[in-house]
């Protein structure tokens, strides 16, 4: 039986996970941790509720602590209400860091927003509108140097109703990342992956239905 502590997960992670009732890895975080600290691409796809968030968020904030630099990861997902659940388990876990993350969706004050992000937090957890708003109006935060992209639900991502503003947040992302993609089902729209990133991909897809 794998545990987090065989993936090279820190303990100060394990004892935030069992805070929250999380003992063991599932199998999508058993094998796309190792493969995301190991500096890879990844594609994870599995069914909702196999554990996707913590599969990206786990090895995020390992990789975090060994060395806090800038706005650090950028997740892009594309509802609020995603947005704010993957914020709330970043900031679960990342209690102990001092963790500054900062959720940037529609329906909100965007001085607010533009505030926080000057503010170099670690992890922008963001719808794509939204974000694409604050980087074509503001200059006082930069993608330059994040060192990971996220696309959770990438299919929904990718489908073609986000294309416009994804092309303005890819553009002012660095070459030099780690990009991970999440998602439930592999669709065509994950055809468009090599617009993402050339790098070779580590693919792990759930065998379940
Ligand atoms: P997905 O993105 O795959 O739909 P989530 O990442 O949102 O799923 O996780 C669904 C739920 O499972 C969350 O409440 C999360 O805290 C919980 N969870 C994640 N990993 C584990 C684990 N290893 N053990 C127990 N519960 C977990
Ligand atoms: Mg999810």
């Amino acid at each position: 039986m794998t545990e987090f502590t065989d993936l090279n997960i820190s303990s100060w992670i394990i004892d935030q996970l069992k805070l929250i009732g999380v003992k063991k890895p599932t199998p999508i975080q058993q094998n796309c941790i190792p493969a995301i600290l190991s500096g890879k691409d990844c594609i994870g796809c599995a069914k909702t509720g196999s554990g996707k968030t913590l599969a990206f968020a786990l090895p995020i904030l390992q990789k975090l602590s060994e060395d806090p630099y800038g706005i650090f990861a950028l997740v892009l997902t594309p509802t609020r209400e995603l947005a704010f659940q993957i914020g709330d388990q970043f900031a679960a876990i990342g209690k102990t860091i001092n963790l500054k993350k900062c959720t940037i969706v529609g329906g909100m004050d965007m001085v607010v927003q533009g505030q926080e992000l000057a503010r170099h937090p670690h992890i922008v957890v963001a719808t794509p509108g939204r974000l694409a708003d604050h980087l074509e109006s503001c200059n006082t935060f930069s993608l330059a140097r994040i060192k990971f992209l996220v696309l959770d639900e990438a299919d929904r991502l990718l489908g073609g109703h986000f294309d416009e503003q994804l092309s303005v947040i890819f553009k002012a992302l660095p070459k030099n990342r780690q990009s991970l993609l999440f998602s439930a089902t592999i669709t065509d729209a994950l055809d468009k992956v090599k617009q993402v990133s050339t790098k070779e991909w580590f693919i792990w897809e759930s065998t379940d239905d």
